[in-house]
């Protein structure tokens, strides 16, 4: 095959995230977005370690396509999986999954199937949008990147991942600025006022906090705004407004600078029947009630906790241990961010929990510092997974038992290679899908010692 040259290619099967595989000649050959049973007329575009190829023209459609609802699904870079319907999402992530663990060699385990997320459209309780222009230097934008066009951003007032008061905030704020001019902030330049809108909502108790995100390149009041938003008639309740200033370079939401200009900084969500204090920067999952599938398919998956000590690493707001704490005889966590770990011992008490203890680092270095015997591990970490020194420290522990959240089956899968060469037999899978409409797939598995 050659790269820049066209091919006609029949997609026999899928590959995590969201790749089409077609077999030419002795090449496999990975096309993104393109669906099982399509046949497709595709360009090479890159030809490394592996084949890849954009499609040019589908010349044979498949049934189970259906027509994207959002008007901006072709320019917008949120949904990509909108044109499939919801049960062959579900069907396309587990062939994924179980893919990737079968090429991995790792077999014998009892799988349990992929749950569906509760919601499948106004499911998320946090979205962050950007400011920006869709036209370089036309009207001001507030939404998504769009994958089309460099640096572009999508208005997404139309968003239906959000409920109905997110996309009144999403509005209100997008019309105000306009009507005032106000200039968005340019990456390259690193110039303008108006960065991000970060919006949290908890789906259990419709509390809302509104984040706006500036540089301070500007003096410009904000009291006309807040009013604006305090005005709107919500679903919900509006429990805080702030303001972050943000003169960090990098296009991530940091804070230099916290005011609130409303009510409280922080929302109050429930879970599983306990409360947790959601910061503005801690990392909580996004799809509530999906969470609740997830934390409960932990709970199923371990065993009877009663006089056992848990660690529960990469803990954020301390969910999973706090939910699980009832059962044990004592939870320790351990969480980067310094803000999660302040909310998570304070939810634990604002729980009742006395048996639980939250730890800020490293896991690596944490962990080897704690002096206590685990029965069972519980890890959750981000999409690079474990890495290789820490999971070494985890092994050392000589758990019986380990569970593991996963939000990459990617990265699962090398850490499970790892476990299975010191001794460990994957038992049970799960599949969780927390991201209808993305690519994205969690997956809880039980691990034991042989
Ligand atoms: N278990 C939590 C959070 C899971 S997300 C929940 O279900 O809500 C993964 C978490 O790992 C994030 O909060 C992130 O801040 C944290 N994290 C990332 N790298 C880490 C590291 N090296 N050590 C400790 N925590 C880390």
């Amino acid at each position: 095959m050659k790269k820049g040259q066209e091919y006609v290619l029949e997609i026999v099967e899928t590959e995590f995230p969201g790749y089409g595989v077609a077999y030419y000649e002795d090449n496999k050959v990975l096309i993104k977005g393109a669906l099982p049973g399509e046949k497709v007329l595709a360009r090479v575009t890159k030809k490394k370690t592996k084949v890849e190829a954009k499609t040019v023209e589908v010349l044979e459609e498949v049934d189970y396509k259906i027509e994207a609802p959002c008007p901006v699904f072709d320019i917008c870079g949120g949904c990509t999986h909108q044109f499939i319907d919801y049960e062959k999402q579900l069907e396309l992530k587990e062939q994924q999954v179980l893919k990737l663990l079968k090429d991995a060699g790792i077999d014998g385990f009892e799988y349990e199937g992929i749950i569906s997320s509760p919601k499948v459209f106004e499911y998320r309780n946090k979205m962050e949008f950007t400011f920006g222009d869709y036209e370089k230097g036309g009207e001001l934008e507030l939404g998504l990147h769009t994958p089309v066009k460099r640096n572009a951003i999508v208005s997404t007032t139309t968003c239906l991942l959000i409920d109905k008061d997110f996309r009144s905030i999403l509005k209100t704020t997008l019309d105000y600025f306009r009507s005032k001019n106000i200039p968005h902030y340019n990456l390259m330049k690193h110039e303008g006022y108006l960065r991000h809108l970060v919006i949290r909502k908890a789906q259990k108790t419709g509390e809302i906090l509104i984040n706006i995100v500036t540089t301070s390149q500007m003096e410009f009041n904000l009291e006309e705004y807040k009013s604006l938003l305090t005005n709107i008639t919500y679903d919900g309740v509006l429990t805080g407004i702030i303001h972050t200033v943000n003169d960090n370079l990098s296009d991530t939401v940091k804070a230099d600078k916290v005011e609130i200009l409303y009510g409280r900084d922080y929302i109050i969500e429930e879970l599983m029947g306990l409360k947790f204090k959601i910061s503005p920067y801690s990392f909580f999952q996004t799809n509530t009630l999906g969470a609740e599938k997830l934390y409960s398919c932990v709970r199923d998956f371990m065993s009877d906790a009663d006089n056992k000590v848990v660690f529960d690493l990469y803990c954020g707001t301390g969910t999973i241990g706090q939910i699980v704490a009832s059962n044990a005889k004592k939870v320790i966590g351990v969480e980067l961010i310094e803000e999660a770990v302040h909310a998570a011992n304070n939810n634990a008490k604002f729980n009742g929990l006395d048996n639980c203890t939250f730890i800020a680092g490293d896991v690596k270095e944490i962990i080897k510092t704690i002096n206590e015997k685990p029965d069972i591990i519980i890890l959750d970490p981000p999409r690079p997974g474990v890495s290789p020194e820490a999971l070494k420290y985890v092994i050392d522990f000589n758990p019986n038992e380990i569970i593991y959240v996963s939000c990459n089956p990617k990265t699962l899968v090398e850490n499970l290679k790892q476990l299975k060469e010191s001794g460990y037999v994957i038992k049970k899978l799960k599949a969780v899908d927390m991201f209808p409409h993305t690519p994205h797939v969690e997956c809880v598995a039980l691990i034991e010692r042989e």
